[in-house]
């Protein structure tokens, strides 16, 4: 048999009809820049995630640079371009275990990535390290919502609060999972989304998405998505091109009104996973926090001698991904921040034991038993 960690085709056959039906429209007005279904779509996010404002934007990576740029996180030495060696650099405490532009985007801003290790059961930042990390030059703390599970959002905003910290949410993995009742995006100052296509909310290209409560930054995150122009010809400050495309925001529309069957049909496969997996002593499965509902973009498994066990899948036809095989600290890009190796020991073990199985909506269930019995041969 043959299972794909994600399969596309198979969700697009089932809204083929409405997304064509919604992207022909758009060609035919050629209004692809700023057309009204990008101000329908930011309604409707906004709606969705409980905030009052929604800014689209090209990616999720641009919805964390704009929220930094719109910020002023950065920019108060435009110059600095090296990160650590520069003395007195804006500071953003993020967790190591994450995608790349997570911290990527720290860097773009011109502000200085500060990692704080993880919680082992959930992967996300573990607010007890957060404290120590704070200096005089820190601005903002970026907690990722890892797998599509929000991070122990109280602690890190009662610590922003005490020491007048911003807080961006990176939820690129967690569009509508819910802590407490709240909606990823709805916590922080401002809350990103990505609509990348392997996202549970995804594009046909990349796209992105900033909610945030605050009107004022909203005006700002909206002239930063113009090159920080008021009007075409009047700029404020320096932003970029990071606009959402009409036709992307048409599709994502009519996508955006299968979310949530989506998200839980994804939780019934993590469900049905949890519970082929019971016994089987060497597999971990996830920890979802009490007040937690995720959205699973990732179903994650923690495992030992995991290389060995992505082979075996593999020649056994089930495709398996690895997130995150390096620590974002030990990146080659980051080496002038001067961190080593050991440095975030629980990031650092779980680099070596996370395997992430398919649990895409629409995968069958005698897909889903053979992805657990192709694993318990394994460990046999
Ligand atoms: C996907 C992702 C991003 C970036 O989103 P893009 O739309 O691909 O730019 C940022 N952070 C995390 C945690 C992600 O998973």
């Amino acid at each position: 048999m043959n299972v794909p960690l994600l399969d596309l085709k198979v969700q697009y056959a089932t809204i083929r009809d409405e997304v064509m039906a919604a992207i022909v429209p758009v060609m035919e007005s050629q209004y692809f820049i700023n057309g009204p279904e990008v101000k329908q779509l930011e309604a409707a996010v906004a709606k969705y995630s409980g905030c009052a404002e929604a800014i689209g934007v090209s990616s999720g990576t641009d919805a964390l640079l704009a929220s930094l740029m719109a910020l002023g996180i950065g920019q108060s030495q435009p110059a600095c371009r090296v990160g650590a060696t520069c003395e007195g650099c804006d500071e953003v405490i993020t967790t190591p275990f994450t995608f790349f532009a997570t911290a990527g985007s720290i860097w773009r801003a011109g502000a200085r990535p500060v990692f704080v290790d993880i919680e082992p059961k959930t992967f996300n930042i573990d607010p007890a390290g957060i404290e120590a990390a704070i200096t005089e030059h820190t601005k903002a703390i970026i907690p990722v919502h890892l797998f599509g599970q929000v991070a122990e959002m109280e602690p890190i905003l009662a610590i922003a609060d005490k020491h007048g910290l911003s807080v961006i949410e990176d939820g690129a993995q967690a569009i509508g999972a819910v802590r407490n009742g709240k909606k990823a995006g709805a916590f922080g100052t401002t809350g990103c989304f990505s609509f990348f296509p392997s996202k549970n909310l995804g594009g046909c290209g990349d796209g992105g998405m900033v909610v945030t409560q605050d009107a004022e930054l909203a005006q700002r995150l909206r002239w930063c998505r113009g090159h920080g122009g008021k009007d075409k010809y009047h700029n404020l400050f320096v932003g970029g091109n990071f606009r959402l495309d009409t036709l992307q925001a048409a599709a994502l529309l009519v996508k955006l009104a299968h979310l949530d069957d989506w998200s839980a049909g994804r939780r019934a496969n993590a469900a049905r996973y949890n519970e082929l997996f019971a016994g089987v002593a060497e597999v971990t499965t996830p920890t979802i926090l009490e007040g937690n509902e995720s959205i699973y973009n990732q179903y994650v498994l923690r495992v030992p001698r995991r290389d060995e066990l992505q082979a075996h899948l593999k020649a056994n036809g089930v495709s398996t991904a690895v997130y995150y095989p390096v620590g974002l600290h030990l990146q080659d890009c980051f080496q002038a921040l001067g961190y080593e190796a050991g440095a975030f020991p629980v990031t650092e073990r779980a680099t070596q034991e996370v395997v992430a199985l398919p649990v895409y909506p629409e995968l069958a269930d005698e897909q889903l038993v053979y992805v657990v019995e192709t694993v318990k041969q394994f460990f046999a």
